[in-house]
């Protein structure tokens, strides 16, 4: 079989996505293979869940200092809390962020298939746990969390 994009190439791999034959040149190098077309579609899904991620931020930490200054503070504290409940706010989503992929990353690694029961309120409990521990670790992961994410938009930017 030779290549979609070169029909006087021989194939040498398929896009693990769309399964289009790819020869050695159009399958990027990647492992598993990709296509052009796929290879850029998951590039920009990245990118794309990186632009959120980078919203979500400022959106928490907005939201908790509202809840706080309409729900909680009778005066107007000093500005400093507020930067500090901006900050614990946009924690949350960087513990959030880094559970979930720790999560994947470890049932991705593991080869037991792991069946979910779909109870709602345990579900919940689960998710509930997860904003805790978050909350908790989020803290000090921020500034990682925001390393990392950086070097992951300058690496999908590059190539
Ligand atoms: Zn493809
Ligand atoms: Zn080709």
């Amino acid at each position: 079989m030779n290549c979609f994009n070169h029909p006087n190439t021989p194939a040498v791999t398929f896009c693990s996505k769309c399964q289009k034959s790819l020869c050695h040149q159009c399958s990027n190098y990647s492992h598993p293979a990709l296509c052009d077309e796929c290879n850029t579609e998951l590039k920009d899904k990245a990118l794309r869940a990186i632009y959120i991620e980078l919203l979500l931020y400022p959106i928490a930490g907005f939201l908790l200092c509202y809840f706080a200054y309409t729900k909680i503070f009778k005066e107007n504290p000093q500005f400093w809390i507020y930067i500090i409940l901006f900050y614990g706010g946009a924690s949350v989503v960087a513990g959030w962020q880094y559970i979930t992929e720790f999560s994947q990353n470890r049932q991705a690694n593991s080869n037991k298939i792991i069946i979910r029961e779909e109870n709602p309120i345990i579900t919940l409990l689960g998710k509930l746990v997860k904003l805790v521990l978050a909350s908790q670790i989020g803290f000090f992961l921020l500034p990682f969390r925001l390393f990392k994410l950086r070097k992951r938009y300058l690496a999908l930017k590059e190539n």
